[in-house]
């Protein structure tokens, strides 16, 4: 079909995710994609962008690989589907098991399989609730989770997500979930050193769980570098400061690597980046690369032990799990993907590209008046942009929508950037693949984009 019947169809009959919907309903998509090969997108009329998201931080090894594509139809054609229930198993998922333990960032022991992100998360919860039930504690029940946080969008991890936008009409979050500040420099560090803001935000938990009670959390759950809340790396010393204090309140910490997982840091896994010590880790997206929808929560022996042991006394099996865990056809997606970032050595991609991606946003970026931060590392980044910077942050109206502009604006020069929400934040994030003359290419449209923008609003 031609590209204006593509997306008249797709105005009739879709919604979307995170799209206003009376907007989508009226005007039709943005834009319909019909192929990708690299960091290339491909629209219905034949017009190329430079995805410099990598989907939502997901195409790690970049579209159109044929080494995923054939594993995936390899493994469809010899075991298409093959549950996990009552300790049913097959070859793929028990291999991935194998490698993702062998692979964790620290020791860890047993691994589950889901779908997404979201339902990754919901499951940390149920087992950090069937663990503190299981070894009488049952009032354990209460999770802290981080402003600016994002966990995904089913009830729980909805809730555990601290961005206001996304609660707003779904009665969230849940009573149980407490947020705590996030670890951001420009806002709630301003004016401090990394230490004076690391004894901040300790100080925040320390409040948060004596005002809760220590008896009444179960975990926290934390990104080694927050993605979607703002590309905000935590400052130096942060996470053994904050570990020290869930350690000593047998409060169990959750790493959601579902961004920073295989590689985006440059490192394997942000927890090792950020000198992490999670009790669970949560991955999904780099996975597979996105070639199929598979999550995973990997286990510590500590965990493991008591709701194998104890769980299994009081409740009989361990009653939960989705029709796709373990999909066969995902645990080779996830194999394949593996094996081409390992091959082909992508960490050291992701590094040096990364350090030319950092280089860039900087040049282009830190020395305007409107830009209040220029973060990330390797190959995550943001700019952030605000109305005045000195003597500490001003935002703009939010009514303006600098930063959703800014993306429009670099999208009709063919590049395909995000807008992060609450924020005037833009992300970049593309697959370890990209070039440096196309991060280049990304990083220019960007700051023409934003200097027409500004342009606008300085009129
Ligand atoms: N956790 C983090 C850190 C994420 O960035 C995301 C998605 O962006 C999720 C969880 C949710 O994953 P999904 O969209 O696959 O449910």
């Amino acid at each position: 079909a031609a590209a204006a019947d593509l997306a008249e169809i797709d105005r009739r009959y879709s919604f979307h995710p995170f799209t206003a919907l009376a907007d989508h309903e009226r005007d039709g998509p943005s834009m319909v994609i019909t192929g990708g090969k690299g960091s290339t997108l491909t629209d219905a009329s034949g017009r190329d962008y430079i995805d410099a998201m990598a989907g939502l931080w997901c195409v790690n090894v970049g579209y159109g690989r044929t080494e995923l594509a054939d594993a995936m139809r390899d493994q469809a054609a010899q075991l298409s589907y093959c549950h996990a229930f009552s300790s049913m198993s097959s070859d793929k998922p028990a291999l991935l098991a194998e490698k993702l333990i062998g692979m964790a960032p620290v020791p860890m022991s047993k691994v589950f399989f889901g779908n997404s992100g979201s339902d990754a998360n919901d499951t940390q919860v149920k087992l950090v609730w069937y663990y503190n039930n299981a070894r009488g504690k049952p009032g354990k029940k209460k999770i802290i989770a981080r402003q600016r946080g994002y966990h995904g969008v089913t009830v729980m991890s909805g809730g555990m997500t601290g961005l206001p936008g996304l609660h707003a009409g779904f009665d969230l979050p849940l009573p149980f979930v407490k947020h705590v500040m996030a670890p951001r420099k420009l806002w709630e560090g301003h004016g401090l050193s990394d230490a004076e803001f690391v004894a901040k935000l300790v100080d925040d938990l320390e409040q948060t769980i004596a005002r809760e009670g220590a008896d009444t959390i179960g975990a926290m759950i934390a990104e080694p570098l927050m993605g979607a809340g703002g590309v905000l790396a935590p400052p130096p010393g942060y996470y053994p400061a904050i570990q020290a204090v869930l350690r000593r309140h047998d409060i169990l910490l959750i790493a959601d690597e579902v961004i920073c997982g295989f590689g985006r840091l440059g490192d394997m896994f942000g927890t090792t980046t950020m000198g992490m010590e999670p009790d669970l880790i949560t991955v999904a997206k780099g996975l597979t690369s996105a070639y199929f929808p598979l999550s995973a929560c990997i286990v510590s022996e500590k965990v493991w032990r008591v709701i194998a042991d104890e769980g299994s006394k009081a409740y009989g099996a361990f009653g939960h799990g989705y029709t796709y865990s373990s999909h066969p056809v995902g645990a080779a997606a996830a194999l394949a993907n593996l094996q081409l970032i390992e091959e082909e050595q992508m960490l050291g991609k992701v590094r040096s590209t990364g350090a030319h991606l950092q280089a860039k946003l900087r040049e282009a970026f830190a020395d305007h008046p409107l830009v209040g931060e220029v973060r990330g590392q390797a190959l995550i980044g943001a700019v952030e942009f605000v109305k005045s910077k000195d003597g500490g942050p001003v935002g703009f109206d939010p009514a303006l929508k600098v930063a959703p502009r800014i993306v429009k604006g670099a999208l009709a020069r063919g590049v395909i950037g995000r807008a992060l929400p609450n924020a005037d934040s833009v992300a970049f994030s593309p697959p370890f693949i990209i070039t440096e003359a196309e991060v280049e290419k990304a990083v220019g449209a960007f700051r023409d984009a934003a200097d027409e923008v500004l342009g606008e609003l300085r009129r």
